[in-house]
């Protein structure tokens, strides 16, 4: 395939990709923290990433790619979920982890190999911290313990912040035990009636940042090939990330390439409006839209660029999978031909995930389907298609079962197709009376049909 290149944060520019281990691929994504059903917008980096598995597992092999994504399950926001239930935290991101997989399922999001917790890494987590005091680039203090920035020579370069911009921007925290105020917190002692693990410093709970690096290295090894996140977390997660990291492994790097993905924004008044200003996946799957719709519709920008997230998008994008499953309906009895993605979706992606391009693509076949006069062209394209939509994960419902026509008869169908066609001809013929009729027969049946570029697709009105 044409070389896959991707935009590295890091370098600020595209490079060819290169794993380490061609038999071991590694990516790691920061992933939620468990104590609410999540927004669409932690969403885009699960979709972005997924698209980026599928891609390198078609190169590599699907065995040959790991890929660890993390729950946060420590944090203030857990405790006073949990408290405000008067339950165990425990209890609030086991529903919420259960919700998340619900929501990642229904958007075809492929399962990870692992999926690290920071409850479940704590004796990592401890022993990376050990390790970083005895090596002299963490200190305890006051039951704290802090990563000391000056110990790190490169602290700063990958969010390319001075320290004088660092304290400027940041919210950081001066506290009294800290020797530099940017040294960051790598554990600290729990509030009163907090949940508490039990360490060398004392009783407590991890930072954030020091959770990923400790997951990331438990799950994947030192240096990994790719790490990604939201671009709001360049600064200060990832580059404290990578502080710590490289700082125990005494100088490897922790990833060789950064991939960030842009904000999802939510102009559209109707839609910040729903949900207290939160849309979450699960209340627009509760709504009725389509998994897949809000898939399409998450691909359908380019991943680094901000996309804004609204109802006419998820419209269009409804419309877009109408017009593509209505042409894989069509060719419901043609056998699809074994085929590898076609070229024009291949190109697209490997030029750091260019998804716009590659959808657009998708319409090409469609076109060329549609115009096919032979089987062996009609099973090509069909073929194409699925293919394609393996790799954008695309397409994992049946035909009918999308335009809903699970519970028509095969007949009845088989009739609808018919009038429908009939409908056509008679508008060709400029029989207008008989198109007429037809329509009105349609409408009698509860029939929805809607004309598109590719034919006409319809569904029964619900
Ligand atoms: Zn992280």
């Amino acid at each position: 395939m044409t070389d896959l290149v991707l935009y590295d944060t890091a370098a600020r520019r595209k490079r060819a990709f290169v794993p380490i281990d061609e038999n071991r691929v590694t990516m790691y994504v920061c992933g939620p923290t468990v104590y609410a059903p999540a927004h669409v917008g932690n969403f885009r980096p699960e979709v972005v990433f997924d698209v980026l598995f599928r891609l390198l597992r078609h190169v590599y092999g699907e065995d040959k790619v790991l890929f660890s994504r993390n729950f946060t399950d420590v944090d203030d926001k857990i405790n006073a979920a949990a408290a405000q239930e008067g339950v165990g935290i425990n209890v609030i991101t086991e529903r919420f982890t259960r919700i998340y997989h619900q929501d990642a399922a229904a958007l075809n999001v492929l399962p990870k190999t692992f999926e690290p917790t920071a409850t479940g890494a704590m004796a990592d987590i401890i022993a990376f911290i050990e390790r970083l005091i005895a090596d002299g680039f963490a200190y305890a203090a006051e039951g704290h313990v802090l990563f000391s920035v000056a110990a790190s020579e490169t602290y700063g370069a990958f969010s390319r912040r001075s320290l004088d911009d660092m304290l400027a921007g940041a919210r950081v925290e001066v506290a009294p035990y800290k020797k530099d105020p940017a040294d960051f917190v790598l554990w600290k002692p729990s509030k009163p009636g907090d949940p508490a693990w039990d360490s060398p410093f004392g009783p407590g709970r991890p930072g954030w940042h020091i959770e990923c690096s400790a997951m990331i290295e438990t799950s994947l090894g030192e240096t990994i090939d790719i790490h990604g996140g939201g671009i709001d977390l360049v600064f200060p997660h990832h580059e404290n990330e990578i502080a710590q990291s490289t700082c125990a492994h005494h100088g490897a790097p922790l990833a060789n390439y950064w991939l960030h993905n842009g904000f999802l924004s939510m102009e559209d008044e109707k839609m910040s409006k729903s949900e207290g200003n939160v849309v979450t996946v699960h209340a627009m799957l509760d709504q009725g839209v389509r998994g897949e719709a809000i898939r399409y519709g998450l691909l359908s920008g380019q991943y680094r660029a901000p996309l804004d997230w609204t109802a006419a998008l998820i419209e269009r994008a409804q419309k877009s999978l109408d017009r593509l499953y209505g042409v894989l309906r069509r060719l419901k009895s043609v056998d699809a031909a074994d085929v590898a993605p076609p070229a024009g979706v291949m190109t697209a992606l490997a030029d750091d995930l260019n998804t716009p391009k590659a959808l657009a693509a998708l319409f090409e076949i469609a076109g060329r389907a549609n115009k096919a006069e032979t089987v062996d062209a009609q099973a090509q394209a069909k073929g194409e298609l699925l293919a394609a939509g393996q790799l954008l994960g695309l397409f994992k419902s049946n035909p009918d079962a999308w335009f809903g026509l699970d519970s028509v008869s095969d007949e009845e169908c088989a009739q609808i197709d018919r009038l429908l066609t009939e409908r056509a001809e008679a508008r060709k013929a400029k029989d207008f009376a008989r198109a007429d009729a037809i329509r009105d027969e349609l409408t009698a049946k509860g029939v929805q049909a809607e004309d598109g570029p590719e034919g006409t697709t319809w569904r029964m009105k619900g």
